[in-house]
This record gives structure tokens, sequence and C-alpha cells, in this order.
């Protein structure tokens, strides 16, 4: 015991465990001013159906305004507002803004939806489907308008199971994806219980895919694999028009990417929208 409290005492005096702990603290004090104080951002990434060309959806991502630092991508923040907590505030804040442009489409008569992403903390909160379910019906906004990615690594690090959880939200009408899928270590049996609606095939599937016999074998599974499980199938991070004519091919569902538009903020994503169409309720 004693060995341990001497140990402790020279920690707590370590200079540079004091350095860490401070830039600790101070991020974490930046990052609670970020959001309290508006200097968080929404992009739009676009994702096309292949059937029609139509621009049915978008993802919806999160960037910093910092003061100082200017434009951060979320690499640079995300990590580290799961691992203090403050990520289900980001959430919160990127479902808020989310659905306030969904009602404006709704009122401009677009039926389009957005997704957003969701963190393994927020699927611990049993009262995340309550909240979203308020904030829909404030907004009045359909749920099968709003979607949820969830990376398959999210689904299974969290300490209780997140089933019912997702099971409340798909009954509310809300579309759930599985993100990167591909990429985690989510077993085949686990996908099959989830009330999932569509999978997001992560992007390192999907480069070069053209010029790569065996990766176009792959991708063509997890597309056979996904409508098997009656699941709409994405491909993510779409850079070429080669890589798109082959998942054309493959007969997946929607594409996601550079070729098809980058992340852009709501004023020009909506110059990328076909003029109104019918948005009936759900
Ligand atoms: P993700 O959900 O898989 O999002 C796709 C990422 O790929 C985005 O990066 C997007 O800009 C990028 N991307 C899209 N098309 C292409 C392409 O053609 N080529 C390449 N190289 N990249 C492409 P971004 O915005 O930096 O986000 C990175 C990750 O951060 C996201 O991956 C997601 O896991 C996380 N993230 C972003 N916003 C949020 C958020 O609001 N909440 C949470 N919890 N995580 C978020
Ligand atoms: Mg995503
Ligand atoms: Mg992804
Ligand atoms: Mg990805």
């Amino acid at each position: 015991f004693e060995a341990k409290r001497l140990r402790n005492e020279v920690a707590l005096y370590d200079p540079e465990l004091e350095a860490d702990r401070l830039s600790h603290l101070s991020l974490l004090s930046e990052l609670e001013a970020a959001i309290a104080q508006g200097q968080l951002r929404q992009v739009l990434q676009p994702k096309r159906r292949l059937r029609d060309g139509r621009i049915t959806g978008a993802e919806a991502l999160v960037r910093w305004q910092h003061p100082l630092r200017g434009w951060l991508p979320p690499a640079e923040f995300v990590p580290f507002a799961e691992s203090t907590g403050r990520i289900r505030q980001i959430t919160q804040w990127m479902l808020r803004r989310a659905i306030a442009t969904l009602a404006t489409w709704c009122a401009q008569g677009r039926d389009v939806a957005i997704a957003v992403n969701i963190s393994t903390l927020d699927l611990q909160d049993g009262q995340l489907p309550a909240r979203i379910e308020a904030l829909l019906q404030a907004a009045g906004v359909p749920a099968r308008l709003l979607q949820l990615e969830l990376t398959e690594t999210g689904l299974m690090a969290g300490s209780q199971d997140p089933i019912h959880v997702l099971q409340s939200l798909s009954r509310l009408g809300v579309r759930l994806a599985i993100d990167d899928f591909g990429t985690g270590q989510s077993s085949l049996a686990y996908l099959q219980r989830l009330p999932v609606h569509e999978l997001k095939i992560d992007r390192s599937f999907v480069d070069g895919v053209d010029r790569d016999a065996k990766r176009q074998a792959l991708l063509g599974s997890i597309i056979t694999l996904g409508h098997g499980l009656g699941l709409e199938v994405t491909a993510e991070g779409v850079e070429t028009e080669a890589e798109l004519a082959v998942l054309h091919r493959l007969g997946c569902d929607l594409v996601q990417g550079y070729w098809v538009g980058k992340p852009l903020p709501l004023a020009h994503f909506d110059a990328l929208l076909a003029p109104a169409l019918a948005c009936e309720s759900a």
C-alpha cells in the first residue's frame, strides 16, 4: 500500500502527466464551449439511388468551426468527445439540426432523408428513442425520413446490449443502417437479430474495385448478402466513374462518395436537389 501511495504521489507531481491533464481539461472546456456557443457545423453528403439517379438522401457529418484552429474534421474531436461522454450532446445537436432541415424540406414538398451517425454511448441511453420521437413530433417530420448510422464496433462495444433501444427506434419508424460494414467484427448471427434496414459497405471495398477481381467478388458477395437479408445496400467512398459502373452492374442500391458529391453546407446541398416532389406522411 505504501508503495502504491508513493507511486500515486509521484504521478501527481509528474510535470509531463500534469501537462497532459491540463491539455485534456482545456480541450474538454473548448469542446463544451463549442457545443454551447454554436461552433459546430453540419455538412450534408448526397446519397444517390442508382435505379433512377435520384438523390434520395444525405448523410449529416459534423465539423467544428474552431475560433483559432479553423475547420476541424470529426477525426480530430469525435474520438475525444466519445471518451469524455460529450458525444451525447453532439449527437443531440446533430439530430436537432437534421430534423430542422427535414422539416424545411417537407414544407417544400421534398422527399429526402437524412442519416445521422450514432455512437456506442448514445445506444446505451434508454431515453434516446423517446427524445427522438419528441423531436420528430415537434417538427412534424415523418420518422421514415430520419436514418441512424451505427458501426459494427459501436454495436458490440457497449456494456449493455443495444437491441431494445434499436427495436424502439425501429418501431418509431426510424431507419437504421450499419455503417462501415465489413470492417468491424459483428457476427452475421447478430446482424440477423438486428432490426436494421440498410448496409453501408465500407469504402475500402469500393476503392479500385474496377481494377481488382478479388475485391469485385467480395463486393458482389456483400451486396448479395445484404439483399438476401432484405436490406438496402449503399456503397461508400465512390470516387470514380469506373467504380460506379461496377456498382451498377453488381446491383448496388445507393452510392455515396466524392464522385456523387462531397459533404456540403445546407445551402449548397439544396442546390443539388431536384425540384420539389410530394412528401407524404409516414
Ligand atoms: P462515416 O460515417 O463512415 O462517414 C463517411 C466519411 O467518409 C466522411 O468523413 C466523408 O467525408 C468521407 N467520404 C465520403 N466520400 C468519400 C470518398 O469518396 N472518398 C473518401 N476518401 N472519403 C469519403 P468525415 O466527415 O471526416 O467523417 C469521418 C467519420 O467521423 C465518419 O465516418 C463517422 O464515423 C464520424 N462522424 C462524422 N460525423 C459524426 C457525428 O455527427 N457523430 C458521430 N458519432 N460520428 C461522426
Ligand atoms: Mg456514417
Ligand atoms: Mg461509413
Ligand atoms: Mg467510412
